[in-house]
């Protein structure tokens, strides 16, 4: 039992990093869980495993976020799976940093189906199953706040959309009692932006607190946004980026 017992979510690009922390903590507090992931099939298989041991419910499924029907079929299978769904949250993402001048169009295009497209498709097969008290929450990027270094334009476009997008439906699911929020993670030291990468140093120290966060600091504001703590909180975007934005 736990704050999220009888209730279902669904966490896309749950088999590393942030998405991982997310289904592990929704687990914990009593959620039964679903998961995607791309190619990582032992990695998620991992984070069920553990989930599992722990006493919860997960069940992984392979989606690739690029893919309309799969990422369609893939909230439907959730659903049928642990027969409903009430936490949709849009995790899986790509990142780049590159220069404006050499992004290539095949690039626009595979960042926007998976950052943008994805998360749009999933809210909307998502909205059929949701019901009152339903969360959507996806994660954007402190990088759509504050463009502090160059080398951001795909990605920081990419990430803005979902500003616009969780505030239109706030406005269109709040009637049925859903609400949408944004979580805006600074750096979180993943696979994608590793504590000791190159760049590191420079983004740590953008911060106001000087660090790189942990993938369990962003999925305990998710955790809170999909219990009883985001109950009255819609439209909104929530940083948890160490001061990155101050
Ligand atoms: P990682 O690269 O560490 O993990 C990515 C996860 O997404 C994996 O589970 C991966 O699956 C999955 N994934 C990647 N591509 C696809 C795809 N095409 N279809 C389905 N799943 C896919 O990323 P992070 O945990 O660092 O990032 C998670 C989210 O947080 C992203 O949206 C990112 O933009 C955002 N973010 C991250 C920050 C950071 O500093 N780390 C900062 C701000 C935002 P598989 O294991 O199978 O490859």
């Amino acid at each position: 039992t736990g704050p999220l017992s009888g209730k279902a979510a669904l966490v896309t690009g749950g088999s590393r990093g942030i998405g991982a922390a997310i289904a592990v903590r929704l687990a914990a507090d009593g959620a039964a869980v679903a998961l995607t992931y791309q190619h990582r099939d032992d990695l998620a298989a991992e984070v069920v495993r553990q989930i599992e041991r722990a006493g919860g419910r997960a069940w992984a499924v392979r989606a690739d976020g690029a893919d309309p029907e799969a990422v369609r079929a893939s909230v439907a299978a959730a659903a049928d799976r642990f027969g409903r769904l009430d936490v949709l949250v849009n995790n899986a993402g790509a990142g780049v940093v590159a220069p404006f001048e050499g992004i290539a169009l095949d690039d626009v295009d595979r960042v926007l189906a998976l950052n943008v497209r994805a998360p749009f498709l999933a809210a909307q097969a998502a909205a059929a199953h949701l019901t009152e008290g339903g969360r959507i929450i996806s994660i954007g990027s402190c990088m759509a706040e504050r463009a502090a270094f160059p080398g951001g334009s795909l990605y920081a476009t990419s990430k803005a959309a979902l500003g616009g997008l969780t505030k239109a439906l706030a406005r269109e699911l709040g009637p049925r009692g859903i609400t949408v929020n944004l979580v805006l993670p600074g750096p979180i030291d993943t696979d994608m932006n590793p504590a000791d990468g190159a760049g590191a140093a420079l983004q740590a120290q953008l911060t106001s607190l000087g660090t790189y966060g942990q993938p369990a600091d962003v999925a305990s504001m998710v955790a809170h946004l999909a219990g009883d703590g985001g109950r009255y909180v819609t439209g909104a975007a929530l940083a948890v980026d160490g001061g990155f934005a101050a």
